[in-house]
């Protein structure tokens, strides 16, 4: 390990310990060259990490799937396959930081929703129609009211999606413009 303060590649390995439940491994080091000391993690990569569905069964983590509905919420819009790489590695680095072994699946999709809404009203809204769609319809369609700028838009540029999201919005809302 390449030491952070001199970035000589000379240490060795002065304390191991197991934390939180033994996945995770640390070990103080000793740069040989300067003296000084750092630390070092192996924990389990996120690849292999479990993800928790509603139902509560774990499946392996799957960034293909994730791409998969990221790239059909984008379809035609002006979004680059680097910008949704940039976006899955920022939700990994989330999970990554956050959870150890296992995360649920709501976990993800928040996070997803987040970024994307930042990114892209419309492929906000698409993702998120599919990713809730098992919930409440009446909650989401008042909360995607109250985060979209134009929901009238929205719906409008919606309807150039190949299977429009089926979405209704409450009527007290309708032509209310900001
Ligand atoms: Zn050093």
């Amino acid at each position: 390990m390449r030491c952070p303060f001199c970035h000589q590649d000379n240490d060795k390995v002065v304390d191991t310990r197991t934390s939180d439940d033994g996945f995770v491994v640390r070990r103080r080091r000793t740069c040989c060259a300067c003296g000084k000391r750092f630390t070092t993690y192996e924990r389990v990569e996120t690849t292999q990490i479990r993800v928790i569905k509603r139902n509560g069964q774990r499946v392996p983590y799957d960034r293909q799937k994730l791409q998969q509905g990221l790239e059909r919420a984008c379809w035609k819009r002006s979004i680059s396959d680097t910008q949704i790489s940039t976006l899955i590695a920022r939700v990994e680095s989330d999970i990554d930081s956050m959870f150890e072994t296992e995360v649920e699946s709501q976990f993800i999709g928040e996070r997803v929703m987040q970024y994307l809404r930042e990114l892209d009203q419309v492929a906000f809204v698409r993702f998120a129609s599919v990713y809730r769609h098992f919930q409440d319809a009446n909650d989401f369609t008042q909360e995607l009211t109250e985060m979209l700028e134009d929901p009238d838009d929205v719906l409008f540029t919606l309807k150039s999606f190949r299977n429009p999201p089926k979405l209704r919005f409450p009527k007290a809302n309708k032509g209310k413009k900001t």
